[in-house]
C-alpha cells in the first residue's frame, strides 16, 4: 500500500521523526486556511500524487503570503503530473535548506536482509545518483534479528560523508526510521530530501512510504486505505479479497500462489504474449474464488484469452476442476480459457475438465503448452 507524502509524514511523525508542521487540503480555500492557521510564512504548497519529481513538474511552490498560497494552490489542484491528477495539496511551513541528503530502508530479498541507503547527494532522484555517482550512496545490509545499532548508524553516517553538523541529527533519524520501517511494517521508507538546516537541525522534507498490506490486521490503517488509488479492475479484485495487479496485456492470468502467478506472468511473456494482470487466488481454488477471479478478468476489456494455471497441493485436482466447471456455470465468460492443472490428483481433475472441453475451454498438460495456446488465442 503506497502512501501519499502527507500520510508518510503522519506515519513518520508517529515514530517521532521530525517533519514540518502542516496539513492537507482539497480546495484552494482550505489551503489558504491551513496556511493562515500555521501563521508562519513562507509556506510550501505541495501536490499530493504518488509519483516522484513533483518539484520539476511545478507541483511544489513556495508562498510568502495568503495571496500566493491562493494562487499556487489554484494552479496545483487539478494539475496533471505524469498522468496523476492532483486532488490534494499539503501545505507546510517552509524550511531553510543548507544540505539535502537521501535516506531509505527497503528489503533486499536476494540478500534476505534489510538494505539501508544513505547519500549526501539528496534532492535529486536516487536513480540518477546511482547511475552518475554510485560511490556517493553508502549502503548497509542489516540482519533483521540483529537490527540497527547506534554505533553502526554512526559509522554509516560517516561513510556517507554527511556534514559533521548533521551527524547527531542524522543518527537519531536513521534509528527512528529503521523502527518505523520494521515496527511499522513498511516495505519501503524513503526520505528525499533529508535536510540539514542552517541552524543545524536535520529533518524529513519529503516522505515515500510503502506499507506491507499483509500486516494491515495489526495496525489502524483505515485512513491510508481510504485514499488508495486503484484502477477499476484492482478495485473489483480488492472487493473480492483477491491479490491482483493490473497490467496492460491481453492474456488474463489466474494462478494459485504468488510464486506460481509470477511464473505464469513470466512464461506468457516468454512465449511472446503479454499478460493482462497478475492474479493469485491463494490456496483454496474453490468455485466461489474461481468465479470471482473469472469475473474480474472478464470485465477487463483488453483480455482476449484466459490462462488458468493451478498446481494442486492441499486442494486436490478434482476439487479444482469442479470449482472451475461450477464457476463457468455461474459467470458468462467472453474469452477462451486455457487450463493447466497439475499436482495432487491432477489426472482426476483433467478427466473432469475433459468432459467439458470445447473451443473455449482447453486443457493442456504443461505450463509451457498452456501459455503457448493462451497467447495464440489472444493474438488471433
Ligand atoms: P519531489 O520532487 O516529488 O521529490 O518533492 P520534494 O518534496 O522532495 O521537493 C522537491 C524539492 O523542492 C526539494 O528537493 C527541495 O529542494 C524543494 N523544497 C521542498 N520543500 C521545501 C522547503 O520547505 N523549502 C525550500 N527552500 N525548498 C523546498
Ligand atoms: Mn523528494
Amino acid at each position: 500500500m503506497d502512501l501519499f507524502e502527507y500520510q508518510g509524514k503522519q506515519f513518520f511523525a508517529s515514530f517521532d521523526i521530525p517533519v514540518s508542521p502542516g496539513d492537507v487540503a482539497t480546495t484552494v480555500d482550505d489551503a489558504v486556511a491551513v496556511a493562515e492557521r500555521l501563521a508562519d510564512y513562507p509556506v510550501v504548497v505541495k501536490a499530493q500524487v504518488q509519483v516522484g519529481g513533483r518539484g520539476k513538474a511545478g507541483g511544489i511552490k513556495l508562498a510568502a503570503d495568503a495571496d500566493e498560497v491562493r494562487r499556487h494552490a489554484g494552479d496545483i489542484l487539478g494539475m496533471d503530473i505524469k498522468g496523476h491528477t492532483v486532488e490534494r495539496v499539503w501545505v507546510e511551513k517552509a524550511s531553510d535548506i543548507a544540505e539535502e541528503y537521501y535516506a531509505s530502508f527497503t528489503l533486499d530479498r536476494s540478500a534476505k536482509q534489510h538494505l539501508g541507503m544513505l547519500s549526501a547527494e539528496g534532492g535529486v532522484e536516487i536513480e540518477t545518483v546511482a547511475v552518475d555517482n554510485p560511490d556517493a550512496i553508502a549502503k548497509i545490509w542489516i540482519d533483521p534479528v540483529v537490527g540497527l545499532s547506534e554505533d553502526v548508524a554512526r559509522q554509516w553516517v560517516a561513510d556517507a560523508k554527511l556534514d559533521d553538523a548533521a551527524t547527531e541529527g542524522a543518527v537519531d533519524i536513521l534509528l527512528k526510521l529503521y523502527r518505523a520501517y520494521t515496527e511499522g511494517d513498511a516495505d519501503l521508507v524513503e526520505i528525499n530530501p533529508l535536510i540539514l538546516t542552517p541552524e543545524g537541525k536535520v529533518h524529513a522534507l519529503d516522505a515515500k512510504v510503502t506499507l506491507d498490506g499483509n500486516a494491515e490486521f495489526r495496525h489502524d490503517w483505515d485512513g491510508f486505505e481510504a485514499t488508495q488509488e486503484r484502477d477499476e479492475r484492482e478495485e473489483a479484485a480488492h472487493d473480492r479479497g483477491l491479490q491482483y495487479v493490473g497490467l496492460d496485456g491481453t492474456v488474463g492470468v489466474i494462478a494459485n500462489g504468488a510464486g506460481l502467478a509470477m511464473s505464469t506472468v513470466d512464461v506468457v511473456n516468454q512465449v511472446g504474449g503479454s499478460p493482462a494482470n497478475f492474479l493469485d487466488i491463494g490456496g483454496g481454488a474453490n468455485a466461489e474464488v474461481m468465479a470471482g477471479a473469472l469475473e474480474v478478468i472478464n470485465n477487463d476489456p483488453k483480455v482476449r484469452s484466459i490462462f488458468i494455471n493451478i498446481f494442486g497441493g492441499i486442494t486436490r485436482g478434482e476439487e479444482v476442476a469442479n470449482g472451475i466447471v461450477s464457476a463457468l456455470g455461474r459467470v458468462q465468460i467472453d474469452s477462451p480459457i486455457v487450463i493447466r492443472l497439475d499436482g495432487t490428483n491432477a489426472e482426476e481433475g483433467r478427466t473432469i475438465l475433459a468432459e467439458h472441453e470445447s473451443d473455449s475451454l482447453i486443457s493442456k498438460p504443461t505450463m509451457l503448452e498452456a501459455a503457448r495456446a493462451a497467447v495464440e488465442l489472444a493474438n488471433r
